[in-house]
């Protein structure tokens, strides 16, 4: 030990109690915390108890104490006579920064230190003056120290008991923190539940409605198709027989009589192309129309068309059908294409009185546009949807034009079948342009 600042004798237990508050002396002298200089006083009275005891073998004669300062620590060296034994407590150890213990069969060594804290400037002038303190300064009594270390044990309970109440007042916080997570958590989980129960309710009367809706639609194709197989028969006869009435060769007929018979004429003609609409639509919906896939080449389709349609041309009406650039096949039905389109053509030249009605086909990427164009009457853009539905017809179409109705929704039918879309784009007073978008390749999986 290089620099020594103080030397203590003990000879009994009681000597104990002066060593003890001599550490403490030493302690504050060189500027250690107050906990650090309770911790050394604490670490070297049990060191000087287990000596005079016989606490681990039988007491010591003498032991000398001495402090001293060497390397930014305040050491301690405790050398014992006589047959003085150190026992090493649990958490003796803890009370300093080094601890040897050296028992041996007449002389025991201890040696401990604690580090002086950072920014104590330990000058030999400094050292002498501490060294000249503490000779200077006469040990109190063993009854002062006891007071003394009973006032320290008071503060540390202090301190205890306040970090204890700091650690009891956080558990506190955390326990309420966790009941308030506990009970959001558990809110969440029943309103997720409450929510599932929801969904899962909505998806079972969903199902049950697609289901009720499904039976409607099909108990609707049904009855259609029956009606209006039903109805096909005698309207022919009634056909047949009204022609029959016209005949030149049956009996002349007056005049009256002959408007009569072509009013029945006419009334049953319309009733007969309702039912065939209402037929094709049923066979469209139920779905029993299988496509008859082939290559269909357009230009040839185009060309039959614009034969068939102009027959419904009138003078101020153009028809225009202009051929696609070749190569130009569809992978379709050309006998549903052909009724779809031919549809569309009627259509337009029914509600165009002046202007053209013009049908052209482009290629889009892997589609073919097939557009019928008109400069009629238009549609208003509410309507656009509503055109597609049966029985529809907008109103104030003009006096004469014939329809039921059922063309547009079986032309989108038939449409959805070849596997592409029906639109329409109008604008009223300009004029309307329907468009099939149809995959060049067709939809029944080849080509
Ligand atoms: P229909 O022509 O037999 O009345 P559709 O289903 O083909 O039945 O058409 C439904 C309605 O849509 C028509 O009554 C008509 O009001 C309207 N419409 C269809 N095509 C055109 C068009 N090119 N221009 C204007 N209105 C049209």
């Amino acid at each position: 030990m290089t620099n020594r600042l103080l030397h203590v004798l003990l000879r009994t237990e009681s000597d104990v109690f002066v060593a003890r508050q001599r550490a403490r002396e030493v302690a504050v002298a060189v500027g250690l915390e107050r906990q650090d200089q309770v911790r050394l006083a604490t670490a070297l009275s049990e060191i000087g108890r287990s000596l005079f005891t016989d606490r681990g073998g039988p007491p010591a004669t003498a032991a000398e104490v001495w402090f001293g300062v060497n390397g930014g620590k305040l050491q301690v060296e405790v050398v014992a006579v006589g047959a003085g034994q150190v026992e090493w407590l649990p958490g003796l150890g803890r009370l300093v920064d080094d601890l040897t213990i050296d028992n041996g069969p007449t002389t025991t060594v201890v040696r401990m230190s604690r580090r002086i804290p950072v920014g104590v400037e330990l000058t030999p002038d400094r050292l002498d003056r501490i060294r000249a303190d503490l000779a200077g300064s006469a040990p109190r009594t063993p009854l002062d120290e006891m007071a003394e270390q009973n006032e320290q044990l008071l503060t540390a309970l202090e301190e205890t008991r306040a970090h204890r109440d700091d650690l009891a007042r956080l558990n506190a916080e955390l326990e309420e923190t966790n009941r308030g997570v506990m009970a959001l958590y558990n809110q969440l989980s029943d309103e997720l539940e409450e929510t599932n129960r929801g969904v899962v309710a909505l998806y079972a009367e969903l199902d049950e409605r697609s289901a009720q809706l499904r039976a409607a639609s099909e108990a609707k194709t049904r009855f259609l198709a029956n009606v209006s197989h039903e109805l096909r028969a005698p309207v022919t006869a009634v056909i047949g027989l009204a022609r029959l009435l016209d005949d030149p060769e049956s009996d002349p007929l007056t005049d009256d009589q002959a408007r009569q018979v072509s009013l029945i004429r006419g009334s049953a003609d319309d009733l007969l192309r309702l039912v065939n609409d209402l037929l094709d639509l049923a066979k469209a919906e139920s779905g029993t129309i299988e496509p008859n896939w082939s290559d269909v080449d357009l230009p040839v389709l185009f060309g039959l068309l614009r034969g068939t349609v102009r027959a419904m041309t009138t003078g101020d009406v153009e028809l225009v059908v202009a051929d696609p650039e070749p190569p130009a096949t569809i992978r379709s039905d050309e006998v549903l294409l052909a009724q779809v389109l031919r549809n569309l053509l009627h259509n337009g030249l029914k509600f165009t009185a002046a202007g053209e009605v013009r049908m052209t086909a482009t290629r889009d990427g892997g589609d073919w546009l097939i557009a019928v164009t008109d400069t009629g009457m238009g549609i208003p853009a509410e309507l656009h949807s509503r055109i597609f539905e049966e029985f529809y017809q907008v109103p104030g179409s003009p006096t004469g034009v014939k329809g039921t109705g059922l063309g547009l929704p079986y032309a989108r039918r038939l449409v959805t079948l070849l596997g592409g879309a029906l639109s329409v784009v109008s604008e009223p007073g300009v004029g309307s342009t329907f468009t099939i978008r149809l995959p060049a390749a067709g939809d029944d999986g080849t080509s």
